[in-house]
């Protein structure tokens, strides 16, 4: 039925194998994606994302989109718009089956009406301080409220009255009559509707009751004709409630819900309230900042939809909420451009080389192959002259140990090109700054030459001055110095204040100078890179570095 190799591993999938089976409450698969508006997604929504339409692609099934827009306060339409373009982008279609449960907000009314009519919900006045004390503990029972046996005829009046607009803000509520001694505290009769005079962003200013999350995500699911909701832990305790109301109201379909632990992962801030306020207080340039976990963020850093769905696929599902090492994902991205990008070479911070012994004005063009692991990506040719940089941290006067690069009287290997020997260290007499080095090259050694084969410890990456292109390279870090502290609600104390770097003296080769906008490359020795799609323009390149070369997570796998 599936080539998918997580569905063995995944126990939701294991249950909706059993309900197709059993024909239990389905005889296909229809899930969603339920976000709230009211922030951009991140690469825990992805998560979800892929779960939802994956397990509807897998088993032959549908999936909606569904903006949870019940809190009107706090929504936006360009939240509405940057969630349709993160779900495309990373490879999920709806297609005709974008919904916002304030669509339902007439059906929602009828549900709560009907529920009064049962005698299965009531008016209440208690105000918010006082249903908090009559609501118990965790080891003590609540108490009814004195408005729980108002009749059906007075409930019935003051919900309508309560939609006209007669009453104030948290003046009343709707609740739902359960039990307030059940062990449960989402079953002691919780707020159904409630009022507030908002200007909602879709339905303007009809409504002045807007019905609560727990009432609205149920029936929302239902009206669609979802079999699976799958949400995360923290609504376990709410799935009695959520069964409650499909059954109370005998609503025809009768959806499963279905929990799974939220990602986490180190170093990253993953609370769309804590993200907002890292945009609204100016700490990183907005909700696409490259170093954001949000899906905007990853794909203007650089980030492939297809190396994020594989990290999802990687983390699998699980019943218990854990930490994900970002090295995780990062491995996943430099899997993925491993075979993808185009080599290029880049000097981020340039040390001027002059070869004594190579002729003026002399420039020649050597062929560099584009991508080794993938040999139909062919080759480009790259000039070479008598003035190089090379990268500042490649020369050191006094090498320690192990130091293989290049050093007085060092021989060492550009790549693609020849051995050169530094023969002089010229300094900035003010400062003693080095800022040129003379070196003589071996006119042989290059591919085809007589002295080839010759080995050397240490190869170079190199721009010739002929055709580089001036560049800007952005290089990131973790937004949080500790693995562990987007918990805290300080969280922005562990705020990394070396999160981004900025050079703006790079040079690259000639083959970038028309980089089109959000290609990626791997700058050899050094990273992958991709062009930026904001501040990169003609006449201006920008790079930002999405991963760097060294691979902890994949070596840590293999300790
Ligand atoms: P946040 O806590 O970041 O504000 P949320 O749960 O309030 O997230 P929603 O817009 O309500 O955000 O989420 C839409 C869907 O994405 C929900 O089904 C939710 O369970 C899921 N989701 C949100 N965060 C994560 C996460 N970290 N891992 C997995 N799924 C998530
Ligand atoms: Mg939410």
């Amino acid at each position: 039925m599936t080539n998918n190799p997580a569905l063995s591993t995944n126990f939701i999938q294991s249950i909706i194998t059993d309900d197709l089976k059993n024909n239990g409450n389905a005889s296909s698969v229809h899930t969603r994606f339920p976000p709230e508006p009211n922030g951009y997604l991140h690469i825990g929504h992805a998560k979800s994302i892929c779960l939802n339409f994956g397990l509807a692609r897998d088993n032959q099934g549908l999936c909606n989109l569904r903006f949870d827009d019940t809190n009107p306060s706090k929504e936006d339409v360009e939240y509405v718009d940057s969630i349709q373009e993160d779900v495309h982008w990373l490879g999920f279609d709806w297609d005709d089956r974008k919904f916002y449960a304030s669509n339902y907000f007439d059906k929602l009314f009828d549900c709560a009406v009907t529920l009064i009519k049962k005698g299965k919900a009531y008016v209440c006045d208690l105000s918010a301080d006082e249903m908090r004390q009559y609501r118990g503990t965790l080891t003590e029972p609540g108490k009814d409220s004195p408005y729980r046996n108002r009749s059906i005829e007075e409930n019935l009046d003051l919900f309508a009255r309560m939609k006209a607009g007669e009453f104030a803000d948290g003046s009343r509520v709707l609740r739902a009559k359960i039990d307030m001694s059940s062990s449960n505290l989402n079953l002691r009769d919780p707020a159904i509707y409630r009022i507030l005079h908002a200007h909602h962003h879709r339905t303007g200013d009809k409504w002045c009751i807007y019905p609560m999350y727990d009432f609205a995500h149920p029936l929302s699911d239902a009206f669609e004709g979802i079999t699976h909701s799958i949400c995360t832990l923290e609504f376990e305790d709410h799935r009695p409630l959520y069964d409650w109301l499909i059954e109370t109201l005998a609503t025809e379909c009768r959806p499963r819900q279905i929990e799974f632990a939220r990602l986490n992962l180190t170093h990253t801030v993953m609370s769309k309230r804590k993200l907002r306020q890292l945009v609204e207080e100016n700490l990183v340039s907005g909700w696409d900042d490259p170093r954001m976990p949000t899906i905007s963020g990853l794909r203007r850093r650089g980030y492939t939809p297809e190396s994020i769905r594989d990290f999802c696929e990687r983390i699998g599902v699980a019943k218990s909420n854990s930490l994900v090492d970002v090295g995780m994902l990062e491995h996943c991205v430099r899997e993925d451009l491993n075979s993808k990008a185009a080599r290029a070479m880049a000097v981020l911070r340039p040390l001027k080389v002059v070869i004594d012994n190579y002729p003026e004005g002399q420039i020649e063009q050597l062929a560099a192959e584009n991508n080794p692991e993938n040999p139909e990506m062919g080759t480009r040719t790259i000039p070479f002259a008598k003035v190089i940089y090379i990268d500042q941290e490649d020369f050191r006067e006094e090498p320690p140990k192990k130091f293989f690069r290049l050093a007085p009287g060092r021989e060492v290997r550009l790549k693609y090109a020849y051995i050169i020997q530094c023969v002089e260290v010229i300094k900035d007499e003010a400062t003693g700054e080095i800022v040129e080095l003379h070196c003589t090259y071996d006119p042989d050694s290059k591919s085809g030459g007589a002295t080839a084969g010759r080995k050397v410890k240490g190869t170079l990456h190199w721009v010739a001055d002929a055709g580089a292109v001036a560049a800007e390279v952005r290089l990131y870090d973790y937004l949080l110095n500790d693995e562990n502290a987007a918990d805290e609600d300080d969280f922005k104390a562990g705020l990394n204040p070396h999160s981004l770097e900025c050079l703006t003296n790079c040079i690259v080769e000639p083959s970038l100078a028309n980089a089109e906008l959000g290609s990626r490359y791997q700058f050899l020795r050094q990273g992958y890179f991709c062009v930026d799609t904001v501040d990169s323009k003609p006449g201006k390149l920008v790079f930002n570095r999405i991963v760097s070369l060294r691979d902890t997570w994949a070596k840590l796998q293999k300790a």
